[in-house]
């Protein structure tokens, strides 16, 4: 983009702004007066967005605390551990941001990646045996998750569903993943199957659910979160009525351990934009072959001396993976 000269006035503008920013965000800053904190900082995990603060969790008492942030902070999301200090009046300041091991970044309405969760230890891709799914799919959001480099899991869910007219075909496909190094799970909401095991797997770690529409996203949600339904229920209130649908993330504990954030933004994860020439690096299975073609500037189609269709010819890359990744470039490619 080029960047334009800015007239004088324009500059007087944008400094006079960012003057009334900086006087605002020192206003909220003594909005809970320094005299009152505790000289205790303590270490707290971030549950929710309330309007201009936060609620953080204190680790050692559990107790949900409402905080304002300072303004040198960097946006603070669901699931950030904190470092914050108490006031006598049941509120707090977060002092610093604590290192983060992932975060979750999706487009705002104009385009711009905005930080929405962290410190997700998996993204749980929910599929089922009906309808079926489309490797397409899956491979989107795959990529969409090792581009964040956050850990993907995937799971079957309605397993009551699988008939022996369907049941080959799904485990053939689940085993093409495992393959690759992807775990893949089963349960059945509706039977209970395989939600003991899933509870723990998901025992001391952070999860997301994504997958489409229909997959039973809610319904893992109300299985293993019983005291959030109501939240749930209003989540997904607040996205039929589009507010707030990419910010709203709230982390629930799930009552056997181990935590969930959710938003009805979370949730449709996989379905946004990616740059084409990025896709690549999120099929991790091609890394030991896509740049041992012939030419560096391999686009692994017709050129001769291409390792990475040589490895599909050969069995060692899955070649319908090697066929999602080019529809997906395509279908990138169309968007734009
Ligand atoms: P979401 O859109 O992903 O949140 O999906 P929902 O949780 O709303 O579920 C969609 C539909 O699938 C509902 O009618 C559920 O009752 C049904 N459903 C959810 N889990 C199962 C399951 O394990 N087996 C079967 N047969 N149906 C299920
Ligand atoms: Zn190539």
């Amino acid at each position: 983009m080029s960047k334009r000269k800015l007239t004088r006035r324009q500059q007087w503008r944008i400094e006079k702004i960012q003057q009334e920013k900086a006087k605002r965000a020192q206003r909220q800053d003594t909005a809970v007066d320094s005299d009152q904190l505790s000289n205790q900082e303590e270490p707290g995990l971030v549950i929710s967005h309330l309007g201009k603060r936060i609620l953080v969790e204190s680790e050692s008492c559990q107790a949900s605390i409402p905080c304002h942030f300072r303004a040198n902070i960097d946006a603070i999301v669901t699931g950030d551990r904190v470092a914050f200090r108490r006031d006598d009046h049941g509120q707090g300041v977060v002092e610093s941001l604590l290192p983060r091991t992932s975060l979750l970044a999706r487009p705002d309405v104009r385009g711009q990646l905005k930080p929405v969760a962290s410190n997700i230890d998996f993204m749980i891709l929910v599929i089922t045996p009906e309808p079926a799914p489309s490797s397409i799919l899956i491979d989107r959001y795959l990529v969409a998750a090792e581009l964040q480099q956050i850990p993907v899991r995937i799971l079957l869910n309605k397993q009551d569903l699988l008939t022996p007219a369907n049941q080959a075909s799904i485990e053939q496909l689940l085993a093409r993943y495992q393959r690759i190094g992807y775990a893949t799970w089963q349960c059945s909401t509706r039977t209970g199957q395989g939600l003991e095991q899933l509870q723990g797997q998901l025992d001391q770690h952070t999860s997301v659910f994504v997958g489409q529409s229909g997959v039973g996203k809610s319904s893992l949600v109300n299985a293993l979160l019983p005291a959030a339904n109501a939240a749930v229920g209003e989540l997904s209130e607040q996205s039929r009525l589009g507010r707030h649908t990419t910010t709203n993330a709230h982390l629930f504990h799930f009552p056997t351990g181990g935590n969930l954030i959710d938003s009805p933004g979370i949730r449709e994860f996989g379905l946004w934009h990616i740059a084409p020439e990025q896709v690549i690096e999120g099929f991790v299975d091609f890394s030991p072959w896509r740049f041992q073609c012939r030419f560096r500037d391999c686009r692994h189609q017709q050129e001769p001396g291409c390792a990475l269709r040589e490895a599909a010819a050969r069995g060692d890359v899955d070649s319908q993976r090697l066929l999602n990744y080019f529809a997906i470039c395509d279908s990138l490619a169309a968007d734009h």
